[in-house]
């Protein structure tokens, strides 16, 4: 029975942890009353936080590690020339359409309004979150003071607080530093790229307590709230899934691979179901990137030098589904305070997600962390507050993260193509015609 259950796949056991934690809490909370509330309160929520603790713990080093070796992977300074500034271009492309995507749906479908109430109903530690956030909506930071915070005057203290913008900004500026010192920054750039394999290593080991985190903290959110909250958290993952597969229809399919490319849609899909299984069952870029390059090249013609500078880049940087993600994220916690949300609000979403979506790791629930420091950055509100939000989604990310991974990693294979077609690298014998079914 234990043998059997270790050796199910993570992805499973989570959902189980899901299911049973939803089981529990709602026995706790219809069964039990107040007293089944308590329960849920003081016995579950505590190992729910620890888990969650775990994984904040990683995401300074998480940001910092990924993103440099991601740009020390890209070879040296004279190579990010022709291919880097078309795949850094296209990426970006692609996760602007991604974001305002995300953004167009989330304010269409309002996927957070009306939960204030129903939390603060059962939860009083959220009426002061709604009050926070009320009073944060209305003492914005200028747009010019949000963009000059983006430099740290010290690094270090960035890094002390976890303000990600800052940490970004400096990561790329030290992968920038590290390729133009050529050989005498080779020692570093090693540094950073044996660190960001520890760094996943521990991460991983981390997820491997997700199914009973994932279990207190279902038991904690239904025991306190009951059923309501399923129904907004479907609003959620229907918006994700809406705004994705519009993503992948149209950005991927419609512009890059129709209109610019100027190749059949359909050979894509059948191009890239593989590691699109893969990406969905592990929620994870970077643990689904072999397969990722092998489909590229091998169903979609990508030549291996450009499959492989882009696709390991991409699976690093160009998270679009993880874009679409946090943007709604970012209005979902919005709405459930109702917030007024004008233009300026939605710009510094934008950005916020895209520069965010950038510094996410190609791992599990990745987004799902950094999503606290996101709240924060763009809300101006306390950690504790952001937590709350997040805790909120945690036991359902699982769902969420397996759709926004499909997305990311095809959205790197549809760039991939462009930019093989771009550098005469790409042979379209292969993608019009090689069978994959
Ligand atoms: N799991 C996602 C990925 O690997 C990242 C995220 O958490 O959004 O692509």
């Amino acid at each position: 029975m234990l043998k059997s259950w270790r050796a199910m796949t993570l992805w499973k056991r989570v959902f189980i942890g899901l299911f049973l934690g939803i089981l529990l809490g709602l026995g706790l909370h219809y069964g039990l009353g107040d007293s089944g509330k308590k329960i849920a309160d003081t016995w579950f929520k505590p190992f729910g936080d620890a888990f969650v603790n775990l994984i904040r713990m990683l995401i300074v080093p998480l940001i910092v590690t990924t993103l440099v070796s991601g740009m020390v992977a890209m070879g040296d300074a004279r190579r990010l020339g022709s291919l880097g500034i078309k795949t850094v271009g296209l990426y970006l492309l692609t996760t602007f359409f991604a974001v305002w995507l995300g953004l167009a749906v989330a304010t269409i479908l309002q996927p957070g309004a009306g939960l204030g109430e129903l939390i603060s109903a059962g939860n009083s530690s959220v009426d002061t979150v709604a009050d926070k956030l009320a009073k944060a909506g209305s003492a914005q930071r200028s747009m010019t003071q949000y963009l000059l915070d983006i430099i740290p005057k010290n690094p270090i203290k960035a890094m002390a607080e976890g303000d990600m913008l800052a940490i970004i900004f400096f990561s790329i500026i030290i992968g920038v530093g590290i390729l133009l010192a050529g050989e005498k920054g080779k020692l570093l750039g090693d540094f950073f790229e044996s660190a960001s394999e520890v760094v996943m290593k521990v991460t991983m080991m981390i997820m491997e307590l997700a199914p009973y985190g994932v279990l207190a903290l279902m038991t904690w959110v239904m025991g306190v709230n009951g059923l309501g909250i399923l129904i907004n958290m479907g609003k959620l993952a229907a918006a994700l899934y809406l705004a994705c597969i519009l993503q992948i229809v149209f950005v991927y399919g419609g512009l890059i691979i129709r209109t610019v490319l100027k190749l059949p849609f359909v050979r894509y899909v059948y191009g890239i179901a593989d590691t699109v299984g893969v990406a969905f069952s592990t929620s994870s870029s970077s643990a689904t990137l072999p397969v990722t390059i092998s489909c590229a090249e091998k169903n979609l013609g990508v030549d291996k030098s450009v499959a492989g500078s882009v696709l390991p880049m991409g699976a690093t940087i160009n998270m679009d589904g993880t874009a679409i993600y946090l943007g709604i994220v970012a209005l979902f916690a919005a709405q459930a305070f109702g917030l007024d949300l004008n233009i300026g609000i939605y710009l510094t979403v934008a950005l916020t997600a895209t520069l965010v979506s950038i510094g996410t790791a190609g791992i599990p629930s990745a987004s799902l962390f950094l999503a606290v420091g996101m709240l924060q950055s763009i809300f101006g509100i306390e950690e504790t507050q952001a937590v709350l939000i997040v805790a909120f989604i945690f036991p359902f990310d699982r769902l969420l993260d397996m759709m926004r991974t499909v997305t990311n990693i095809s959205g790197d294979v549809a760039v991939a193509c462009a930019v093989a077609k771009w550098e005469g690298q790409l042979d379209e014998e292969v993608f019009k015609s090689k069978s994959v079914v």
